[in-house]
């Protein structure tokens, strides 16, 4: 049996620990919410502040060209890179993952003219398969979306399937996609590959050169710490981008915008991916939130989140294992991501009651509690901490006593 001593200790020997202080959070909260919405870096409030005081306030029309405006959805694509496993000039900061899936799914589709498969994982998040039902829509030719198990991929991979379309980390379970694997199973088959990398850039490395990914996106708001709504980004490698394009030609992709030309003419390269005027404001607090991820060594970062994860499962099984849940994220290190997953028929409940007593995990239907494990700001403690808290909870039964059915509210985001 561990004790909180034994936290105390690997937080004293964690490599990672001066970061907490670069993130606003209150200290008495657990929060074990990051894979939903990261935490403040407490740095965005300053560089945020200038950017309105002197970019905007002072500088205004000037600060596109003068304080680099333009550039910034390029800057901070170049520094996503870096957490990718990309090069320069593979990556733009812009638009929300949802578009930026339509984007990259209607390319991949186009330059594949004689498949008519999208193929993908039936519990992919809704979002990502929302949209490409929607590009199948406007396809204007018979596109068939074909969904199955994640058990069921490898076999349906075959010279109809255009496009494979994988989360590398699952959202509700935490499972991890082997990324270079699925990859070549596609390439092997002259199918092109999109990944979406929410649940996993800024909690582990990711190899998107080195895996010869053609397409993926992900999000600012989860691992990246950029703040509620934050812009995403979108990866095309660099001996594909001379072939893409994107239904979206809105005028921050043409070769030369302030031509005002009535032409729409592609730019080269990446650049070709933005659409409309980036959200400077946004762009700017994001920076922040991918500034630290680069002061991390990711190495560290990954081998930190493998810990908490372990250590939290070891204990919820340790010390609350009479009480019914199950624990769905898989145990093989290389095999999850940075959330842990319990199952419980009365999950929204204590998901609630656990919020009631300062430690932030959230629901999702119709039975999953959902702990996510930020390596940058999470303790060690915090496992102990929030495992103490679920056992007390189940001990008394407070989840039972909570009044109303608030449910849709609160921590069910
Ligand atoms: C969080 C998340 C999104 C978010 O999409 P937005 O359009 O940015 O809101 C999309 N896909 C996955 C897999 C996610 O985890």
């Amino acid at each position: 049996m561990l004790n909180r001593k034994f936290f105390e200790e690997r937080d004293q020997a964690d490599p990672l620990s001066c970061f907490r202080a670069e993130f606003s959070l209150p200290d008495e909260l657990i929060y074990l919410d990051g894979n939903s919405l990261g935490a403040l870096p407490s740095q965005v409030m300053n560089r945020v502040s200038r950017v309105i005081e002197r970019e905007w306030g002072h500088d205004l029309v000037r600060s596109w060209w003068d304080n680099r405006w333009m550039e910034l959805p390029a800057i901070l694509g170049d520094k996503i890179a870096q957490l990718i496993g990309a090069q320069p000039g593979e990556v733009i900061a812009c638009d929300s993952t949802s578009v930026n899936l339509f984007k990259v799914l209607s390319t991949a589709l186009s330059s594949s003219p004689d498949r008519h498969v999208i193929l993908s994982d039936r519990a992919n998040f809704p979002t990502d398969l929302y949209i490409a039902s929607g590009v199948i829509s406007t396809m204007g030719r018979d596109v068939e979306m074909r969904l199955v198990g994640s058990g069921e991929l490898e076999q349906q991979i075959d010279s109809s399937v255009a496009v494979l379309f994988l989360t590398h980390v699952d959202f509700r379970h935490g499972a991890r996609c082997d990324m270079g694997h699925m990859t070549r199973l596609a390439h092997d088959a002259g199918t092109l590959v999109v990944w979406d990398l929410s649940h996993s850039a800024g909690a582990m490395p990711v190899e998107l050169n080195a895996c010869e990914v053609d397409f993926a996106v992900g999000c600012g708001y989860k691992y990246l710490n950029g703040g509620p709504g934050a812009p995403a980004y979108v990866y095309v490698a660099q001996a594909l981008q001379a072939g893409v394009r994107t239904p979206l030609t809105g005028w921050m992709g043409h070769e030369a915008p302030f031509d005002f030309s009535t032409r729409y003419a592609h730019a080269a390269g990446i650049r070709q991916m933005l659409c409309g005027s980036p959200p400077i404001l946004s762009m700017a607090a994001l920076e922040v939130g991918v500034d630290l991820l680069l002061d991390a060594d990711l190495a560290e970062v990954r081998k930190k989140s493998i810990q908490l994860t372990s250590l939290f499962m070891q204990q919820v099984n340790e010390r609350c294992k009479e009480h019914g849940f199950t624990v769905l994220t898989p145990r093989e290190a290389n095999r999850r991501g940075s959330q842990v997953s319990l199952a419980h028929p009365h999950g929204f409940e204590i998901t609630e009651a656990m919020c009631h007593h300062g430690v932030v995990a959230d629901f999702r239907p119709p039975d999953l509690l959902r702990f996510g494990f930020a390596p940058l700001y999470t303790r060690y403690t915090d496992v102990w901490d929030a495992v103490e808290t679920l056992h007390q909870i189940m001990e008394e039964g407070t989840w039972d006593r909570r009044e109303g059915d608030n449910r849709g509210e609160g921590t069910a985001r």
